[in-house]
C-alpha cells in the first residue's frame, strides 16, 4: 500500500528503530512509548485491520506472536511479565490502518484498560 506508513516502514523507506525482523515480520519501538518497552510487531504484507484477515494469514498472526515472544525474551520482560494488544477500528483505539500487536512491558499493567 503506497501511503501506508507501516508499510514504507517494513520495506526500509522510513526508518524505524528495528528490533526483530524475519521474512513475514518486523518488530519495531513505538514513537510514543506508554511503558519502557513498547514495541509494534506489524506483518510485511499490508493487511488494515483484523476485521479483514483471511484464513490464510493466520499463519502470519502466528508469527507476530512467536515475534512479540521472542522480542520479550531479549528485552528481559518475558519472566516478569507483559502484555500485548490489537486494537481494531474506531472503539478499539487503532489509528494506524496496518494490523499491528502491541508489546507492553516492564511496569504493572492495569486491568480494566482504558
Ligand atoms: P494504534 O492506536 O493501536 O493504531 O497504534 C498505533 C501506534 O503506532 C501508536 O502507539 C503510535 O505511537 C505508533 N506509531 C505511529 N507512527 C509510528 C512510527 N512512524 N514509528 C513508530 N511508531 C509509530
Amino acid at each position: 500500500m503506497d501511503d501506508c506508513i507501516f508499510c514504507k516502514i517494513a520495506s526500509g523507506d522510513i526508518p524505524a528503530d528495528i528490533v526483530y525482523q524475519d521474512e513475514q515480520v518486523v518488530g519495531f519501538r513505538d514513537l510514543n512509548p506508554q511503558a519502557p518497552t513498547h514495541v509494534l510487531v506489524i506483518p510485511k504484507k499490508h493487511i488494515a485491520t483484523l476485521n479483514d484477515l483471511l484464513p490464510e494469514d493466520e499463519e502470519i498472526v502466528g508469527r507476530m506472536v512467536g515475534a512479540a515472544r521472542e522480542i520479550a525474551m531479549r528485552e528481559g520482560i518475558a519472566d516478569a511479565g507483559y502484555r500485548t494488544v490489537f486494537n481494531c477500528n474506531e472503539q478499539g483505539g487503532q489509528t494506524v490502518f496496518h494490523i499491528h500487536l502491541h508489546l507492553l512491558g516492564g511496569r504493572p499493567m492495569t486491568w480494566p484498560p482504558g
